[in-house]
């Protein structure tokens, strides 16, 4: 008799998880506040370490994984709910704006050219622009140094939008589709810097692999206010501001900088949710 519940409840489970298994169904509007057996989508980066990073075994970790796993908590939606998706800098506001994911906790800086196309929940997180370069390096000691040095960043970034506008127009800039492709053009000597942000920086240069092999300039060329994306109009803003706020007030924030950005991470306190730092 339990067996035959039990499998009642699994056909059951099973009928529901096929009528939503179009979870994300373009129109931002999958996220429930009953969670259920229905999926949410996440853009997040996953090649960035202490931030977004898909690891060989098939998981994701870092301070963006955490926040959006927190928030989607908060929206009804378990660990296993989440579906993760590669959101690379350039596929941003496309992914949004398409509806092929829910939102976006990627290291995405909030301005005003994508606050044209997306709607940001946040700010969640102040990081400031720097530079990176190999550790025997000391011929970089100011921005201006940039200048002329073939100096990488990412498509559809902040960080290359400004060395163009104002850090370094005369630098010879690369810009390649992730910033681990420009970590692997630095450790090859076939770019002289690496710009974006400094915890994304920071993560690189820790790991293992790469330990003594880079240096930060530990300049603050620029502020960058990381919101979390979502379709213009959703009415996921407020519920993921009302979850940004709590997971600051109950200490979730604080735990999961020092999670993954180390015990001894000298950054800035949490941000204001809507309070944007120019
Ligand atoms: N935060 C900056 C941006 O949103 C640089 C990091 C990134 O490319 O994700 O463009």
């Amino acid at each position: 008799m339990k067996l035959r519940m039990v499998t009642a409840a699994a056909a059951a489970a099973l009928a529901l998880s096929l009528t939503t298994a179009c979870g994300s169904d373009g129109d931002g509007s999958s996220s429930g506040s009953d969670g259920g057996d229905k999926k949410i989508t996440v853009g997040i980066k996953f090649d960035q370490p202490g931030l977004g990073l898909k690891t060989p075994d098939g998981k994701y970790t870092g301070f963006d994984v955490d926040v959006a796993t927190y928030v989607a908590k908060q929206l009804g939606y378990k660990p296993a709910d989440i579906e993760w998706k590669e959101a690379k800098s350039a596929d941003r506001e496309t992914l949004l704006q398409r509806g092929d994911v829910d939102f976006i906790a990627a290291t995405y800086s909030i301005n005003d050219e994508r606050a044209k196309k997306v709607d940001f929940a946040g700010p969640y997180f102040l990081a400031h622009q720097d530079i990176m370069v190999r550790s025997d390096d000391n011929s970089i000691t100011k921005p201006a140094d940039l200048n002329n040095k073939k100096l990488c960043s990412v498509t559809g970034s902040t960080s290359a939008q400004n060395v163009k506008t104002k850090l370094a127009p005369k630098a010879q800039l690369q810009e390649y589709g992730g910033y681990s492709e420009c970590l692997t053009g630095l450790e090859n000597k076939v770019i002289d810097a690496l710009t974006t942000d400094n915890v994304i920086l920071a993560g690189y240069a820790a790991q293992p692999e790469h330990q003594g092999k880079f240096k930060l300039g530990g300049f603050k060329l620029s502020n960058e206010n990381y919101g979390i994306g979502v379709q213009k109009g959703s009415e996921l803003k407020a519920k993921i501001n009302t979850a940004l706020q709590k997971m600051v007030a109950d200490g979730a924030w604080e735990a999961a900088v020092k999670k993954n950005f180390g015990p001894d991470f000298k950054g800035e306190p949490a941000p204001k949710v809507g309070v944007i730092v120019s």
